[in-house]
Parts: C-alpha cells; structure tokens; sequence
C-alpha cells in the first residue's frame, strides 16, 4: 500500500527544478557546518540549525533574541527520523499518518541524543514533518533533523516570505531558500502525545476537531498556567506589529479615539477606516494575517482593529495570534 506520506514525495520531486536543488544542497552543508539557514515550510518560514548540535542551535536563539527556555520544533524528513529524536508510541505513529507531512508538531518524550538546548532544558521534544518540498529536501540532503522556529526577531509577526525573512534577521543567516508566499501563514499546532491524554498546547494549521475526529476521544486544553509551564513558549508576546491592535466582535469607533485606524476583518466595519482589508473568509483571514500586519505597520495607521474569528477550524488558531498580536 503507497501511504500519504509516499504520495506526497513523489509529488515534491516534481516541484522543485535543477538550480533549487543546488541551492538546497549548499543550504544543507551549512547546517553542517554549524551555521544557520532560512527555508520555508507551508506554515511560515523558518530559521533553522542541526537539531543535535548544541552550538548550532545555541545560535538561533542569539539570532532571534529568543529566551533560552522557549524549546524548538524539530523538523524531520520521515518518521524514522523523528523516531531518532523521540520516543514513538502508538497514538503518534497513528497520527503521523493520517497529519504528516502537515502543520501538526507531536510533543513526546525526547532521547537523550537531542541537546537540551533544542528542547529548552525539557524532558520532551517537539517533532514535525513539513509538507513543503524545500523544507523536506532540505532535511533529507543534511541527513540531520533541523531544529527551526520561525525566522523573525522574537515578539515579531512570523515571516510569509523570503523578504520579510532577510529584513527581520538577514544579517544571521548567510541563505534564505526563496519558496514564494506560504501556503498554510500560521504555525503549526503543537499537541503533546506523551502522556496519557492528547492535550492541545498550541492551536495551528491542524484544528482541534480534525484531531478529535482523528483520534475519536476529545483534545484537552491546557488549563491556564499549565500551558505556561508544559510549553514555556507560550508565555511571550508574540505576533506584534509596532502599532497597537484591538479586538472587536461589534462595533468599533469607542476604539479608535479619533486616530487613523486600520481594519482588518471578513466583513465590513460600522465606519471608513483609514485602511480596510477584507478577507474572502477565514482561511484568508489566516494565510494572510502576519504578511497584512507588516504591511498595515507600513502605512502609516495608528491602531489597527481585527474582527475576532469564530473559534472553530483554523478561526482557533487564528483567534489565538490575534489575541496575542493585541498583548491582552
Ligand atoms: P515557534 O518555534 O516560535 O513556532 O514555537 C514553538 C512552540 O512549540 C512554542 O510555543 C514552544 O513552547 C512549543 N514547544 C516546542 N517544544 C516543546 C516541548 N518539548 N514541549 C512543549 N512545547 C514545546
Ligand atoms: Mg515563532
């Protein structure tokens, strides 16, 4: 039987032409060598170092300005991959074949062989396989699983293209691979499978119901304070544009106190803002959200107000980085 993951490969070699292999070839012997490198993945790009190689990735963090306690995802090429890095059981080999390669990274418990560096000082480890051809290449051609934040400056929204990549933080990375616009524009989920219940520490491009249907018992959530403590990331700000953004589900002119405003939604708000950005619906409203607040910051608007998705699907993830973006 050919699995969706065999199906997938054969798919990737068709997207990625002669000169993308040269330059994913050199991207790989920098990882290496040690040194940093910028790629996409279908969530947002990513900065990535040799996962084993605690120097390596010790750079990362310096290049991010990232706390040392805020562990990485470790990107891998196949499973047998991630089975070097973490222990397998059941519940995640089952998930990894229906999710994998896809925005669902698998928290288990971490073999000695990753630093604790990558893991933040933890006991367990955060392990994915990116549907994206480059990303996957580029693993495959280093023979080492690549530990990868996103490749912006810590606190900042999370980079959708190559551009936005080199201004953020071009100066610590001697290659960003240029994969065109991301297809997915939020991070991955993050779900811990080591322990006895699946429990949701990060809601991403994989929705909670798609897990639950998956696995026919439901995904807990983290209580607050618990998320902190299991998954340490989750206690910065993070997503912010420069200029102040606030949550509307109604109306919106208490809000913007007579200063020029932006807005950004899927449907139309009560007043004329000084910038208006609808989006076809939520999907959009996701893929494109970190792209549009770099470029709102731009334009020179005050404030910027976002309608607040409904919590299903991808809205959850996406509710999230809002929340987040406006410091609440
Ligand atoms: P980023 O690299 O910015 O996409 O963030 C990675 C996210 O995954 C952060 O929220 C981390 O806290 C979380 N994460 C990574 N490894 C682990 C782990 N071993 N346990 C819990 N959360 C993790
Ligand atoms: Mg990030």
């Amino acid at each position: 039987m050919i699995t969706r993951i065999e199906e997938r490969l054969e798919e990737y070699k068709a997207e990625i032409d002669e000169a993308m292999i040269l330059e994913i070839q050199q991207a790989a012997q920098k990882i290496l060598s040690g040194e940093l490198v910028g790629f996409p993945t279908e969530t947002v790009y990513g900065l990535g170092a040799n996962a084993l190689d605690a120097d390596a990735v010790m750079k990362i963090y310096a290049a991010k300005g990232r706390p040392s306690d805020n562990p990485l995802i470790i990107h891998v090429c196949d499973i047998e991959m991630a089975e070097s890095v973490v222990e397998l059981n059941w519940r995640a080999r089952f998930l990894m074949d229906i999710f994998w390669p896809g925005p669902l990274s698998l928290v288990l418990k971490a073999r000695e062989t990753v630093p604790k560096v990558t893991r933040g000082g933890l006991e367990t480890a955060a392990v994915r396989m990116p549907d994206n051809a480059i990303a996957l290449e580029l693993v495959r051609m280093a023979g080492v699983p690549i530990a990868a934040p996103s490749a912006n400056r810590s606190g900042r929204p999370s980079p959708t293209d190559a551009l936005t990549v080199k201004e953020d933080i071009g100066d610590a990375v001697s290659i960003v691979i240029d994969g065109g616009p991301t297809k997915v524009g939020l991070e991955s989920t993050v779900l811990d499978v080591s322990g006895e219940f699946p429990v949701l520490l990060r809601p991403g491009g994989i929705s909670k119901e798609e897990i639950e249907k998956a696995l026919h018992i439901e995904v807990l959530l983290p209580f607050d304070g618990e998320a902190i403590k299991r998954s340490p990331g989750t206690r910065y700000r993070h997503y912010a544009p420069k200029i102040p953004l606030v949550l509307t589900d109604g109306s919106c002119s208490s809000l913007v106190d007579g200063k020029k405003w932006a807005w950004i939604g899927i449907s139309e708000p009560e007043h004329s803002p000084h910038v208006k950005i609808i989006f076809r619906d939520v999907e959009e409203y996701a893929k494109e959200l970190f792209r549009v607040l770099r470029v709102i910051e731009k334009s020179g608007a005050e404030i910027i107000v976002a309608q607040i998705p409904d919590e299903t699907g991808i809205g959850r993830a996406l509710k999230d980085r809002l929340v987040r973006a406006s410091g609440i």
